[in-house]
Parts: C-alpha cells; sequence; structure tokens
C-alpha cells in the first residue's frame, strides 16, 4: 500500500516538475539508513501506523528492526549525499541522486579477540522492498575495443567499435520529502548486467565454458561491491570501471528525458545541472562531452559551453593520498573514447594557460591534466566545471591557497564554501524522540520545517524546570545504549557516568589514538589516586576500519585491549570504562548520537575538510572537545567559546610544520614524563596479552616523527579535558551549555546547505510546500 502510494505520487511529482529545473546529484556514494520509518515520519503516519500496528498485537519498533541498513557506502561522503536528498525533496528541489547499486555493500565489522574481521553485506538477501526495477529504461555503456576516425562532409567523425557493451539497469528508491507528499524525487541506482541473458552460447559450444561464465561474471562483477576505503584511492581497473559505468547510465538517462521534453541542448544548462560529489563521478565531463559531439553532432566549443554550464563540483579533502590519479596506460584501454576526450581538454586548456601565463612554466605545469602519465581527476573536475566548492570554510581557504591555488588565480569566481549540514529530521527529531517533544512542547513544531527556530529555545537557558527536562531526555537516551551494550556484549555501564564518545571511520588523521592516550593517562592517575580523577568516566568507541589498512586495524585492537584490561581492575572500573561498538553504521548513529554527553572532533588541523558527525551529537545537545579543524570552527562561532572546548595546532601551525619540518617527536617524548609513560606502555608489557602488535603505533610516534601530531597536541588535550570533567561536574553549567548547543544547532541542518547549494550553484529555488502545519500537533 505505502509503496504503490509512493508510485503513484512519484509520478504526479513527474509531471507537475517536467518544466522545472532537473538537479542530479552524482555520488558513488549513498548511505541512506533505513527507510520505513523516514517514510513514515515524513508522511506524518508514525503514529496513525503505530495504533493501527498494536491493534493487530504488532510492535512498530519490532517491526523497524527487521529492515535492512544499506551500507552503500563508506561514511561521511555518503551519508552527505543522502541527508542531501532528503532537504533537495524538501525544498521542493526536482533534486535526484544517481549511483551504484552495490550488490554488496560496505562490510559489517565482527569484533573477534579485539580484532576487526569483515563479513560480506548481503543487504539484498531478503529482498529490498523499497526498490523498484526499470528494465524498460536500461542503458548500455560501453568499455574497451577501438575508436576508428574517419573524416565525413569535412567533419571528423568518431566511431567507437568492438566495444565490450555492458547493461546498466535502473533501480530506483523514492525520496519522500517532510510533510510534502506530492514532492517525490528518486535515487537511481544503476545495476550491471550482461546485454544478454543467453549464456555466451558461442564459448559454450565451443567447450568453453569458463569463458562463457568469466563473460558474465567479468560484467557483474563492476556493481559487485563497494570499495571500502575511506579518504583512499584504490587505483584498481574495477574501481574505473564502476566510476565510468554510473556516469555513462545517469548521462544516458538525462539524455533520454531531456529528448522526451523536447529542450533546445543549447538550453541543457538552464534545465539540467549535473553535481558530482567529489571526484569518482567526474568522468561527468568527459562523457556529456562525447554524447554531445559523437551522437549529438555539436561542435567542441559549443559542447563545452554546455558541458562547463551545468556541471559543479564539490572537493572533500585535502589529503593527498585521495587526490584520485589513473594512469594513462590503463585508463585508455577501458576507455579509448573519453580518454581521446580528456586528451583534447587538456591541450586546449594548455594552448589558452600559455597565452595567458606565458612567462610561468610552472603554473602550466601545475594545472595540466595529464601529468606523469597520470590524469589528475581533481584537475579535470576544476577545469570542467562551473563552480567549485569546499565543504566548510577553513576546507575552502585551504582549497584556495594551496591545493588548488593555481587555479584559484585563474578562476577564482568558479569557488565558493558550501558548509556542510545533516538532515535534523532523521539526526534529532526522529532518533531523539523524547528531546524533539520536548523542544515541540518549548517552541511549537515550526523547528521541523526550519531549524534556526531552535534558537528560540535559547529564553530557557536558566529556567531550571526545562533544564532538568532535557536532562532526563539525555539519560533516557543513556539508558538505551546502555540497554544495547548490555544485550549484544554483556558490559553493564553505568548510566550516571559521562558518556565520551568517539565515533567515525578508523584514521590516523581523525586520530583516535590521541584519545587512547588520554584515556591510558587517566588510568595510569587513577592507579596511583582514584581521587585524582573528577567523576566517572565511559569512553564509547565506534567505527570501521578500511581492509587493508593495518594500522588503523590496530587501532580497533589497542581500544580492545585497552577496555579489557580497564574492565579487569575493580579500582579503575568505578572511574573508567571503555567500549567498542561493533559495526558503527547509520542506525547504530540514530542509536549513539543522541545518547552522548561528549563529542570527540580531534583530528589534526587541517586534515578533516569538515566532518558532519560532529553536527549529528551538537544537535543532540552533546559538547564538543576538539581542535580547529573543518566545521568544528563553524561550531565554536555558532556557541561561543563558553560552550565548547577548543585545544591543538592550528591548521596554519600544522601546515607550516609540513612545509616548514620543524617538528620532532621525540623531544616531546622526552620532555613529558606523563606522556612518555603512556607511549612506553604500547610496548614495555603493559598490555600483558600483547606480543608485538602495538609496535607499529610506537613506531609511527616515534620512529616516523608522529605524522599527525598526536605527541604535540597531547598536553593541550589533557588540559582542556580537565576544564571539562570540572564543567561536567557542575550540573546547571552543563546543562545550560548543552541546551546553547541544541539552539544554536540550526544552521547544521542540511536544509541550509541545500538552499545554498540551489540559490548558488544550481540556481533553483529552494521552496518549502506548507500547507497543513497548522493541522499538526
Ligand atoms: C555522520 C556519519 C559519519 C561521518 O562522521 P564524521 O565524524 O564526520 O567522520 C560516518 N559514518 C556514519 C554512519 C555516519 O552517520
Amino acid at each position: 500500500m505505502l509503496k504503490e502510494t509512493i508510485s503513484f505520487n512519484r509520478a504526479l511529482t513527474k509531471n507537475s516538475t517536467l518544466y522545472t529545473k532537473q538537479v542530479y546529484y552524482f555520488s558513488m556514494e549513498f548511505l541512506i539508513g533505513k527507510l520505513l520509518r523516514y517514510y513514515l515520519v515524513n508522511m506524518g503516519v508514525e503514529e496513525l501506523v503505530r495504533e493501527g500496528l498494536a491493534e493487530l498485537h504488532i510492535d512498530l519498533d519490532d517491526l523497524l528492526e527487521q529492515e535492512a541498513d544499506p551500507g552503500l557506502g563508506n561514511g561521511g561522503l555518503g551519508r552527505l549525499a543522502a541527508c542531501f536528498l532528503d532537504s533537495m525533496a524538501f525544498g521542493g528541489i526536482a533534486g535526484h541522486g544517481n549511483g551504484i547499486r552495490y550488490r554488496y555493500g560496505l562490510f559489517e565489522q565482527k569484533i573477534r579477540n579485539g580484532f576487526q574481521t569483515e563479513v560480506a553485506d548481503n543487504w539484498l538477501k531478503n529482498d529490498y522492498p523499497w526498490e523498484i526495477r526499470r528494465a524498460e529504461k536500461s542503458i548500455v555503456v560501453k568499455f574497451k575495443g577501438h575508436v576508428r576516425t574517419e573524416v565525413v562532409k569535412g567533419k571528423l567523425v568518431f566511431y567507437h567499435e568492438q566495444y565490450e557493451p555492458v547493461l546498466a539497469v535502473p533501480y530506483d528508491i523514492p525520496v519522500i520529502s517532510y510533510d510534502n507528499p506530492l514532492n517525490i524525487n528518486n535515487l537511481r541506482l544503476w545495476s550491471a548486467e550482461p546485454l544478454s541473458n543467453e549464456l555466451d552460447l558461442a564459448s559454450f559450444n565451443r567447450g568453453d565454458f569458463d569463458q562463457a561464465v568469466s563473460l558474465r561474471s567479468g560484467v557483474e562483477a563492476i556493481s559487485y561491491i563497494l570499495y571500502p576505503d575511506d579518504s583512499s584511492r584504490s587505483g584498481k581497473e574495477l574501481r574505473l570501471k564502476q566510476e565510468y559505468f554510473f556516469v555513462a547510465a545517469g548521462l544516458g538517462s538525462i539524455m533520454k528525458s531531456v529528448k522526451k521534453r523536447n529542450l533546445f541542448l543549447a538550453e541543457f544548462p538552464r534545465w539540467v545541472s549535473i553535481h558530482i560529489n567529489d571526484t569518482h563521478p567526474v568522468l561527468c565531463i568527459p562523457e556529456l562531452m562525447r554524447i554531445l559531439i559523437d551522437e549529438e553532432g555539436l561542435g567542441w566549443d559549443q559542447a563545452w559551453n554546455i558541458t562547463v554550464n551545468s556541471i559543479s563540483f564539490t572537493n572533500h579533502t585535502i589529503m593527498p593520498e585521495a587526490l584520485e590519479k589513473w594512469p594513462v596506460t590503463l585508463f585508455k584501454n577501458i576507455l579509448p573514447r573519453i580518454f581521446m576526450i580528456i586528451e583534447e581538454i587538456d591541450r586546449r586548456f594548455k594552448e589558452r594557460s600559455a597565452r595567458r601565463f606565458f612567462d610561468d612554466r610552472k603554473i602550466i605545469q601545475n594545472t595540466q591534466i595529464i601529468k606523469d602519465n597520470h590524469i589528475q581527476m581533481a584537475n579535470l573536475a576544476v577545469i570542467g566545471s562551473s563552480s567549485v566548492n569546499g565543504v566548510a570554510s577553513l576546507h575552502t581557504k585551504i582549497l584556495k591557497q594551496q591545493v588548488f591555488k593555481d587555479y584559484y588565480r585563474m578562476f577564482s569566481y568558479k569557488f565558493n564554501n558550501k558548509t556542510n549540514g545533516v538532515n535534523h529530521r532523521r539526526f534529532l527529531l526522529t532518533a531523539n524522540p523524547v528531546l524533539s517533544d520536548l523542544i515541540t512542547e518549548a517552541i511549537g513544531p515550526t523547528w521541523k520545517k526550519n531549524a534556526e527556530e531552535l534558537e528560540n529555545l535559547l529564553i530557557y537557558q536558566e529556567d531550571a524546570a526545562f533544564l532538568e527536562k532535557a536532562a532526563k531526555a539525555k539519560y533516557h537516551n543513556k539508558m538505551q545504549l546502555l540497554q544495547y551494550i548490555k544485550k549484544t556484549q554483556g558490559i553493564e555501564l553505568d548510566c550516571f557516568s559521562m558518556f565520551d564518545v568517539q565515533v567515525k571511520r578508523i584514521h590516523a588523521y581523525k586520530r583516535q589514538l590521541l584519545n587512547i592516550l588520554k584515556i591510558m593517562h587517566l588510568f595510569n592517575q587513577v592507579q596511583e589516586d582514584p581521587n585524582s580523577v573528577l567523576g566517572s568516566q565511559t569512553f564509547i568507541f565506534g567505527g570501521k576500519a578500511a581492509p587493508g589498512y593495518h594500522y588503523a586495524k590496530t587501532i580497533i585492537k589497542l581500544i580492545n585491549t585497552l577496555a579489557e584490561k580497564i574492565h579487569k581492575e575493580p579500582r579503575v572500573r568505578d572511574k573508567l570504562e571503555v567500549v567498542f561498538i561493533e559495526n558503527f553504521n547509520v542506525s547504530l548513529g540514530e542509536l549513539i548520537y543522541p545518547a552522548a554527553d561528549v563529542s570527540e572532533q580531534i583530528s589534526t588541523a587541517s586534515k578533516e575538510a569538515s566532518g558532519t558527525g560532529n553536527m549529528k551529537f551538537m544537535m543532540n545537545g552533546a559538547i564538543t572537545i576538539g581542535t580547529l579543524d573543518g566545521a568544528n570552527i563553524e561550531i565554536k562561532e555558532a556557541v561561543g567559546e563558553n560552550n565548547l572546548f577548543i585545544f591543538g595546532l592550528s591548521a596554519d601551525e600544522v601546515l607550516r610544520y609540513s612545509s616548514e619540518g620543524g617538528y620532532k617527536s621525540l623531544d616531546l617524548y622526552y620532555d613529558n614524563q606523563d606522556l612518555r609513560r603512556c607511549v612506553d606502555q604500547l610496548v614495555n608489557g603493559f598490555f600483558a596479552t600483547a606480543g608485538e602488535e602495538f609496535k607499529v603505533i610506537f613506531d609511527s610516534l616515534l620512529l616516523y616523527n608522529d605524522d599527525y601530531f598526536v605527541l604535540r597536541d597531547f598536553a593541550d588535550y589533557l588540559e582542556v579535558y580537565k576544564q571539562l570533567q570540572s564543567a561536567y561536574s557542575d550540573r546547571k553549567r552543563w546543562t545550560g551549555m548543552s541546551l546553547v548547543n541544541i539552539a544554536k544547532s540550526g544552521v547544521f541542518s542540511s536544509d541550509r546547505t541545500i538552499r545554498e547549494y540551489a540559490d548558488q550553484i544550481w540556481k533553483t529555488s529552494f521552496r518549502p510546500i506548507d500547507f497543513n502545519l497548522q493541522d499538526k500537533p
């Protein structure tokens, strides 16, 4: 029923938006989370359905448990794409997602003997109820083969021959907007299938059974599994095929709809915006050129104008290991015609730069697309799009001044900032119902549609009764998390201890290690004098490590080893507990973010482009302890310096160390006894059960000079942490700080972010429809 209603309304939406601009959000990842509850909340029928089911003796919560959480993304980038889909639908934008329907999503993490192990994420095992296969809208995508060039009527014509065809079959998932059942958008995910479902009979009859099977599985491999690397590139042939696959399929289907609407190609940018989420979909640029030139017969210059004016690009990282590059030989073999187009874009670009910067060989070298026999995908993205944005103000500043400094000289007008946001209807309204009801009681319901109204909560800053109710909501959420931990791990935790939480991908730059060293230091203190540590604390970790990232996996083992050691010391256990929650994903996030007292956002300054976990915590009243990195800076501006805890090197200081040197981690190790003790404990038998396994961590800090400045920030972190502990022990102060964080979090709703994309980049209007809010409680 629900599904039919959705399809019907979707059909209505399509007709009514035929002549509005369509925005296509191309992303390799969409980490959408479970959808049933989201649909019910957005349609305003959650309570109705809950009551109806209760009459049938079905508990809605039990039902919600059954749904799979599709892991079609690694972390922040994929989750951002999902939040954007919601806000686009809410804002009445005809905005659609375009991605890959991975047969297996991000692995499921199991902790065995303290180590991460990976289990395949078989999310389609029981079929997925929300997708609709649209075989009739399939697109043929062409790989490999040769390009034959011919002159026809004085014009060069290109024929792509002997290619290997792959059928891209779309599966559509409806995106329902909040409180506006008539605007339903679409998330289109592509699955790779052989062109014909018949066996390759020729091979089979020749007796070449392996060949017959391998052709089929070679094709299906394209959408078989999500690459599990966050913030690093994989450089594998299959990954490149995935990237071209969903780009070519997506653009193919856009062209079909443009044809159906009888639009003039010259007006394409007026009717279509194509947004590329990081460089993974950057082949949109040469692919659109190919379609316009080879299939539509346009000349180069006209095709180029259309392409650049339709495409906009978001950069997500400044870490060099994440900037995508492809070896020319590999690329040429897989995508021969696309390679020719990239070469031509590069040639023309260099020619133009040479005219403008004839005396500056360096700028020409730095900005070319093909360099050292590699295609630099970020360079292609900047040259071939009309807008380049970073995801927090510091990040955008670093893009302008460092990563893309030469491009910034050439096209300063392209660069802009769009600070990330999160869907406050998922991460506050739905994930934290007790607090949400309290908020609605206090300031009315319209904050759900306009998150900036949360600011009206500030009048309760001194209202002891209200603050107590908010504290009760936090207590409730902590109980829920605690019960989950009890059920899954058998560990009983103290609900009155402070919940200090770090959940995110495990990565050296995110510095889970710094947090661990802090806990080790507290452990040492408690052992010496239990009264020297104020209050009692529960440290909660969660997050996946890329399967090939040995260092990150060792960090997980270290957390679990420390947890075990602390748990075995009764004297310490009253003060400190550590837990690692296995398989952190969107659903667990919805349980964890609302239960946190403290939000750990402690990346090495300059390395975290924005972060979005920081925003989810803040909205739920957790207090941030963090560095001046990514959107932490904007959180600080929003709440003021008295309502969060900042420590550590600034981005400028980190970047200066990186360019000029001068950092010696060994000096700090020798100067700071407390620090030395903790670092030594990694290898000196303190962890009785560990052999040599933590040596890699020890070496990263001393032998390899601590790339992420963990030792440099240690003392400052502890100092500020002490202030945080003392603030927590002052209940009135803490609950007041918490309220300010909630009240000021509205600016971090993805509604605000999408409004900015719509106004400034896509040039389409963001207009939530408001026709029945008065009827709502
Ligand atoms: C929000 C979110 C992230 C991003 O967290 P950061 O703290 O910004 O790195 C990662 N994974 C999941 C499941 C999330 O919901």
